[in-house]
């Protein structure tokens, strides 16, 4: 997929608004840290804070959220890394309150692809027509 010029807050603002529980998670989690230990990433990378669910939920659906959807396209490349490489949305993060922060990754990815942003490997190049 092409990397498009600009970023349509517009469609993300209306991605944003088609998910009602986003708001919820956002409000109700304590940042209590029980979900990191289930894990498996946060764990085999020594801790390292930013492969917390948590973490990677607040840095990348949540900061869309905060802002409205109005990002540049460098904050959405930034969030690449989270979202792909830090996640592999195996659901095994246990939530006491019941949060899904793989949902809310995954909707995080979506609003990236509609924006052409995704990973390196995700950009197959279309066989020419002969
Ligand atoms: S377990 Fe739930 S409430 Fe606690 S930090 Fe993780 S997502 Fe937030
Ligand atoms: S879904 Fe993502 S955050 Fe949750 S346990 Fe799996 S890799 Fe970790």
């Amino acid at each position: 997929m092409k990397a498009v010029q600009s970023v349509d807050s517009k469609s993300i603002r209306k991605m944003l608004d088609q998910n009602k529980n986003t708001e919820f998670f956002l409000s109700v989690c304590v940042s209590c840290g029980m979900c990191a230990d289930s894990c498996f990433l946060y764990v085999n990378n020594n801790k390292d804070p930013s492969y917390m669910p948590s973490y990677k939920a607040v840095h990348s659906l949540g900061r869309l959220y905060r802002k409205k959807g109005k990002v540049s396209l460098k904050e959405l490349e930034d969030m690449k890394d989270l979202i792909w490489n830090k996640c592999v949305l195996c659901t095994r993060c246990y939530c006491p309150v019941g949060i899904s922060i793989p949902s809310m990754i995954a909707q995080a990815r979506s609003i990236c692809r509609s924006q052409g942003i995704c990973r390196e490997y995700d950009q197959v190049e279309q066989p020419k027509q002969l």
